[in-house]
């Protein structure tokens, strides 16, 4: 095998405007928690995703961290969460002093609606409004819905089962800005934008970045101006500190507000890239999972499904090509091992095989031909 060029799985790409903005920051030394595009960048998001309002914020988790605590949820309360995520979904549960349930995937790798209601029938009593789980005696407030891989959750059943039972809905839609149903209830709602709260992340390897950073929108503007009060340490008065309650500095700066006014300039070709990169690696006969019928998904990362998951990461490695396995599932990890959990079963299934092969919009046709050609290599040699 010759040495050739590495490719990365998930990269940024800055090509447009972003040094131009960055570099006005800079000179007009706008560069922490104040100044103009701060604004600009929460518009530009609250523009496109269709709602009211937008706070800017350091990270994905500080946003969804945000986002619990202007729900009200606290301590001696139960939160829903899926398995099969990235552990910064589930930790601000833990944050804000609440115990996680944890449920299982369907086929599109988001949470199973029919176990999420078979959960709220069989093992909650619904008590005036309040959904008691019966085995721990607590109050079960919220559902935490990722949108996996840019792949949207049934977002019609879990509202339905979340209006009948009382819970708030959070959407962890960090990797899914751009995605949006065509059809159905929720035609031409985004992403984020559907339950109580969303949350978007910015962090490096997301379809948009900052270097580091999140946003949080909601249809409700009084919940979105609640998060930014405190991101910005509960500050009541600016003149005279006058703090009535705890709050956090969970504030984006300009110089990353800056970059990501220039990615959302980009938003829509990334999309388009992804797509095109996505049908080019199914043209190269690719098993990888397909995103749900009547959406337009951002296409953020793709799912192969491999015969021997560990042998391909490693021989992938080998040709230079970065690779991982979907996350280890969330009730398996040292932190939440003793949390409850329901029926997980497919979770299990597709942790054994998918395998996340590059997706970053810089990819040229020949790294996916390259990619294609030595995937189908080694599964032909596995058999
Ligand atoms: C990236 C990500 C987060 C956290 O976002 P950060 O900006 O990295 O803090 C949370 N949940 C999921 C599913 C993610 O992929």
């Amino acid at each position: 095998m010759k040495a050739e060029g590495y490719i990365a799985l998930s990269v940024p790409n800055l090509k447009g405007k972003e040094l131009d903005y960055v570099t006005e920051a800079v000179k007009t030394e706008w560069v922490s928690t104040g100044g103009p595009y701060i604004k600009d960048f929460e518009n530009a998001i609250a523009d496109y995703v269709h709602v009211p309002a937008a706070v800017a914020c350091q990270s994905g988790t500080a946003g969804l961290h945000l986002a619990l605590l202007a729900l009200g949820i606290g301590a001696g309360e139960e939160v829903i969460v899926p398995t099969l995520t990235f552990i910064a979904a589930v930790n601000p549960v833990r944050y804000v002093g609440a115990e996680p349930v944890f449920m299982d995937c369907d086929d599109s790798l988001t949470m199973d609606p029919d176990k999420l209601e078979s959960f709220c029938r069989e093992e909650c009593d619904c008590i005036d409004g309040t959904l008691i789980h019966k085995s721990s005696g607590r109050r079960i407030r919220a559902v935490v819905v990722v949108h996996v891989f840019g792949n949207m959750a049934d977002m019609e059943r879990i509202m339905q089962v979340a209006e009948r039972y009382h819970l708030k809905v959070v959407e962890d839609a960090t990797e899914a800005l751009g995605t949006y149903y065509l059809s159905g209830k929720y035609a031409g709602r985004y992403a984020g934008t559907i339950g109580d709260i969303g949350v978007y992340s910015f962090n490096g390897n997301k379809i948009i970045t900052t270097g580091g950073g999140g946003m949080v929108v909601s249809q409700d503007s009084d919940l979105v101006e609640r998060c930014r009060f405190l991101s910005t340490q509960a500050k009541k008065d600016v003149v005279y500190f006058v703090h009535e309650e705890i709050g956090y500095n969970y504030r984006m700066t300009n110089l990353q507000a800056a970059l990501g006014l220039a990615q959302m300039e980009q938003l829509e070709d990334f999309v388009r890239i992804k797509t095109e990169n996505y049908e080019e690696y199914q043209r190269c006969g690719l098993n990888i999972l397909p995103f749900r019928k009547g959406i337009r998904s951002n296409h953020w990362f793709y799912s192969f499904l491999s015969k021997d998951r560990d042998g391909l990461i490693k021989y992938l490695d080998s040709c230079h090509i970065q690779s991982r396995p979907v996350w280890q599932l969330l009730h398996t990890l040292k932190p939440y091992q003793e949390a409850q959990t329901y029926k997980i079963e497919k979770a299990l299934w597709y942790y054994d095989r998918i395998v996340n092969i590059p997706c970053s919009s810089n990819l040229t046709k020949e790294d996916i031909a390259r990619v294609a050609a030595c995937v189908r290599e080694y599964e032909n040699r596995v058999g």
